[in-house]
């Protein structure tokens, strides 16, 4: 098992109830999707998943780790071993596609010499090796999704979460990202989709 959510229940300070009493597991290289419309909270659980938010109630464990018991200087760690992937890319238009995804090893401290082939390594596991030299706003919508993909897998997480990341993409990209993102799958990662797209889960089915 991966991931195990028990009993969970997350209210906000402002008193709106985003999940209430959610129980289920994910196991170790899985594929599933959270659906949902929007509001149903997706991003909420997302969130409580890399402790960007705490359980009002319940328990939250990531490979067998209790979320309540994490240390505060542990969350760097925990946070390396899920990637997450968001709706609006969430690139840094001044820096070239080589950056954007280096930017996760170069905070580690990874010696520069071992940044330069990990970086080309997954950005051709997700076809973008010719683009590293290129900003973020030359590339399609589609390209710019796949550069927050290698991002988020540059540092080869166990999991690999990715909240709505066919939001802001037509029908054929959107699918393009869902065959990436079962291909991560295929090579041993855990992959949780956040959508409400019914055709999407329909065309690649999953367990939801
Ligand atoms: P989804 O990702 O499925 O659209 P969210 O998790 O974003 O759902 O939201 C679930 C509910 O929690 C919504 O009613 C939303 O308005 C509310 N919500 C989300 N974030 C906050 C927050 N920081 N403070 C208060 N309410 C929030």
């Amino acid at each position: 098992i991966m991931i195990e959510l028990y009993r969970v229940t997350k209210r906000y300070a402002n008193g709106v109830s985003a999940l209430s009493d959610v129980t289920c597991t994910i196991d170790d290289g899985e594929f599933v999707y959270l659906s949902g419309p929007s509001g149903a909270g997706k991003t909420t659980l997302v969130r409580l998943l890399i402790c960007m938010e705490q359980v009002s109630e319940g328990q939250v464990l990531v490979k067998s780790r209790n979320l309540r018991m994490l240390r505060k200087k542990s969350i760097p760690f925990l946070r390396r071993n899920i990637g997450v992937v968001f709706q609006n890319f969430r690139l840094l238009h001044n820096r070239t596609v080589f950056d954007n995804v280096a930017i996760g090893l170069e905070i580690r401290g990874i010696p520069a010499a071992e940044i330069r082939p990990r970086v080309m390594q997954t950005l051709e596991m997700v076809s973008l090796g010719e683009y590293a030299a290129a900003f973020p706003q030359m590339l399609s919508g589609g390209e710019q999704q796949r550069v927050a993909i290698a991002r988020a897998l540059v540092n080869e997480p166990a999991i690999l979460v990715a909240d709505e990341p066919t939001g802001n993409l037509d029908s054929k990209l959107s699918e393009e990202i869902l065959q990436l993102l079962i291909e991560v799958q295929r090579r041993g990662t855990t992959v949780i989709v956040a959508t409400h797209d019914e055709r999407l889960m329909e065309k690649f089915p999953g367990r939801i």
